[in-house]
């Protein structure tokens, strides 16, 4: 059995709410999860699940092999990093560290200790007489991951720690994160709505939408292999672009492209769709120029560029594609001129394709 078990758990809310369905999934120790989905989708309450911070409607749930259910927060062994940092303000940066150690009644030169050791991992020695209201955003949220490392427990569970600090800040406490997980070994559950946090820190990504988890996987597997719609269109930033159409003759026939769906999908897969509604996507970094690149093995697409965004290491092309509005990233020595009509490829090995009607992803030949 794996490390945490959650089956079938699922979370009844007193006024009838059922905010998560059927969530089932294994976890390793030492693995970092993250939970991602837009705001409301059941990630906190599956967290506080976990922390038994609220109790599980119906399910069951294994710490280690021994049911947990009706296991206490201390019990389980879980420390908790909320998102409003929760530190005493009238304590200072060591009191706020040492807290915890203190009501446990660890001997003081243990907590001292230990108070060092963590301070040290998150570049807070120098910080330890000061008052929390002396510190930024992004030292705050250090004492509160201090805070939770220093009780040495074999399970973190964060709470979106990221989402009070700046843009700046947060790539920072991003690896540092990381790196106290790769230090501590702990195994960790990380809650936030930022699809970015979740490709960069976890070792498996839950994706969820509306109490439902939609798939779990690598943040590779879930960037490479979505299995649905939403999946494909939450993992990617800018997003995966999207062209819904009907299938005639095994193509895609649009004003100004025809998409030739036969060099792409197998003819007996094409042929149930024949006929029917289908969502064809492709991700903007897909996209290759016939100067630069082999486009034998592309499809062609012409589009009119409404507005050019220079990033430096590339460049976002908007623009309208037989109708729809879409973004393609280039190099910037490449980009194209506004109100321009432009040309690039989509390797037939880059396409997805989605039933429109049940969402999931239809079998490319390369997928
Ligand atoms: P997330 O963390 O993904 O933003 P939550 O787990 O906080 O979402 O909430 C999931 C859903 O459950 C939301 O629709 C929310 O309004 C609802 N919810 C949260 N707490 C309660 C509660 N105590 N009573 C009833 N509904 C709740």
């Amino acid at each position: 059995m794996a490390y945490l078990t959650l089956r079938g758990i699922n979370k009844i809310y007193p006024n009838g709410f059922h905010a998560v369905h059927d969530f089932n999934l294994e976890i390793e120790k030492g693995e970092f999860i993250v939970f991602v989905g837009s705001s409301g989708c059941g990630k906190s309450t599956t967290l506080r699940m976990i922390a038994g911070l609220e109790n599980i409607s119906k399910g069951d749930f294994y710490i280690d092999g021994e049911k947990a259910n009706d296991m206490g927060p201390r019990e389980r062994g879980v420390a908790m990093v909320f998102q409003s940092y929760a530190l005493y303000p009238h304590m200072t940066v060591y009191d706020n560290l040492a807290f915890g150690l203190t009501l446990q009644g660890v001997d003081d030169d243990v907590i001292e200790e230990r108070v060092l050791a963590s301070a040290k991992i998150l570049g807070l020695t120098d910080y330890l007489d000061r008052m929390p209201r002396e510190l930024s955003g992004g030292q705050r949220q250090r004492v509160a991951v201090g805070r939770a490392i220093i009780r040495k427990v074999d399970i973190f569970l964060m709470d979106e720690p990221l989402s009070n600090l700046d843009a700046k800040q947060r790539v920072t406490m991003r690896s540092e994160i990381s790196q106290i997980h790769r230090e501590t070994g702990a195994t960790t559950i990380y809650v936030t709505h930022d699809q970015t946090e979740a490709m960069t820190m976890a070792d498996r990504i839950v994706v969820m939408r509306n109490g439902y988890i939609q798939q779990v996987g690598t943040p590779y597997d879930l960037y490479f292999n979505p299995v649905n719609l939403f999946v494909a269109g939450f993992i990617g930033e800018p997003p995966m672009n999207f062209i819904e159409a009907r299938i005639r003759s095994g193509c895609i026939e649009l004003p100004e492209n025809t998409i030739d769906l036969t060099l792409a999908v197998d003819r007996e897969v094409l042929a149930q769709y024949e006929g029917q509604e289908v969502i064809f996507g492709f991700r903007p970094e897909a996209a290759r120029l016939a100067a630069r690149d082999d486009v034998s093995e592309a499809y062609k697409m012409r589009c009119v560029v409404e507005l050019v965004e220079l990033l430096g290491d590339n460049t976002n092309v908007y623009a309208d594609l037989s109708g729809i509005k879409s973004i393609v990233k280039v190099d910037p020595h490449d980009s194209p001129k506004v109100a321009e009509e432009f040309e690039f490829y989509i390797p037939y090995s880059s396409i997805y394709l989605f039933d429109k009607q049940t969402t999931r992803r239809i079998k490319t030949r390369v997928s």
